[in-house]
């Protein structure tokens, strides 16, 4: 008698799991558009059933859904109700503080049936956290707070950790996953996205991640470490101007720095990553964007001591870098939920008071 084949997957513990994609933070919804870019896994190999072991995936997404209005809403208010179970829930943009200002609101979706008021983004997350089995944040915007959240900014907006907490659990107990990038590198996001469904799904250990709540093994190196460009910087050629294929450090790439892997992986299809192909990395993917890499077309801090020295590379080096490296890994103070708006911002400088 034949011998049974080895089972290579066992059963998922639920047949259908739900992603309920917000994208009412304040943001560009292009977290979003990037998305439809991977391939690793794609979106349509997600909701298709192309990828072996996982339930039955649905994707609410605003900007890709055929649904609109009611048709589109009543994913949210089955998700607040406890009737879309199980859900992931992706934010997309940063979480403005609604108590820092006397009238009106910052962000909304849909309107309450009861008092016929918009459903403020503060509001949506207060209803749908809770009910979440994981939350996973994407784009810079939603993990840190991002463009919004800079000095000066008058809406307090700030990422979602900084909203619900660091220490926050969902009711699976999973930590909320940021997955950083203005936008968001989109195999990144959605390699995230898989692993994270394959956990709920009772299909994979728990998602290891940084400090910072980054999927480690996305963000655990430079983008210096995976530039094309390295060989130029250790031998000392330096490009005065864009278009040359030497290392653009003294055209202001905080690369040596900065946790992304874009360098490695490329954008699209293996292909790009900023530097690779002539930008200067501005360090989006970090807690401390953007404030602490403006004026974003200088040179960095440190990189003329690097540059000069890059023969010697070694301990020192590394050690000054990993310094600069904590600096751009800490957010700003003022990204929090109390009600004192902190972020230096004055009316009358912006012609609105
Ligand atoms: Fe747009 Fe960048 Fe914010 Fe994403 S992180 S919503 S791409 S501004
Ligand atoms: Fe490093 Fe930037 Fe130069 Fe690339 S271009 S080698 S990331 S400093
Ligand atoms: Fe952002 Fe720099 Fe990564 Fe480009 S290389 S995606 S600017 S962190």
């Amino acid at each position: 008698m034949a011998k049974a084949a080895p089972q290579l997957h066992r059963e998922p513990d639920v047949k259908e799991i739900h992603v309920v994609w917000m994208t009412t933070g304040l943001g560009c919804d292009g977290d979003s558009v990037s998305i439809t870019a991977a391939s690793l896994p794609s979106i349509e190999d997600l909701v298709m059933g192309a990828i072996p072991g996982l339930p039955k995936v649905y994707v609410h997404n605003p900007v890709i859904a055929y649904e609109v209005g009611d048709d589109f809403m009543r994913y949210w208010y089955q998700a607040a109700a406890g009737k879309l179970d199980p859900f992931v829930l992706v934010m997309e943009g940063s979480i403005p503080n609604e108590k820092i200002k006397k009238e009106g609101y910052w962000a909304a979706l849909g309107t309450d049936s009861r008092t016929g008021q918009p459903i403020t983004t503060n509001e949506w997350i207060d209803r749908l956290a809770p009910k979440a089995l994981a939350i996973v944040c994407a784009g810079t915007c939603a993990t840190y707070g991002g463009i919004h959240a800079m000095e000066g900014n008058p809406t307090g907006a700030m990422g979602l950790a900084d909203y619900l907490g660091w220490n926050w659990r969902s009711k699976a107990g999973l930590p909320i996953v940021n997955v950083p990038g203005c936008p968001v590198q989109p195999d990144n996001m959605m390699e995230t996205l898989l692993y994270l469904l394959y956990q709920v799904a009772g299909l994979a250990p728990m998602i290891p991640l940084d400090e910072q709540l980054r999927p480690k093994w996305l963000f655990g190196r430079t983008v210096h470490e995976g530039c094309d460009r390295g060989g130029y910087f250790e031998q000392g050629q330096f490009a005065k101007e864009y278009g040359s294929p030497e290392c653009i450090v003294k055209l202001g790439c905080w690369g040596p720095v900065v946790n992304c892997n874009v360098t490695k992986r490329g954008w699209m299809g293996g292909i790009g990553g900023c530097p690779n192909v002539g930008g200067i990395c501005i360090g989006c993917t970090m807690p401390g964007f953007p404030d602490k890499f403006m004026p974003f077309m200088d040179t960095p801090p440190g990189a003329s001591v690097s540059s000069s020295t890059s023969g010697l590379y070694g301990v020192v080096i590394r050690s000054l870098r990993s310094i600069t490296q904590h600096t751009a890994n800490t957010e700003p103070k003022w990204r929090h939920r109390r009600s004192t708006l902190t972020t230096g911002y004055q009316p009358a400088h912006y012609g609105n008071a």
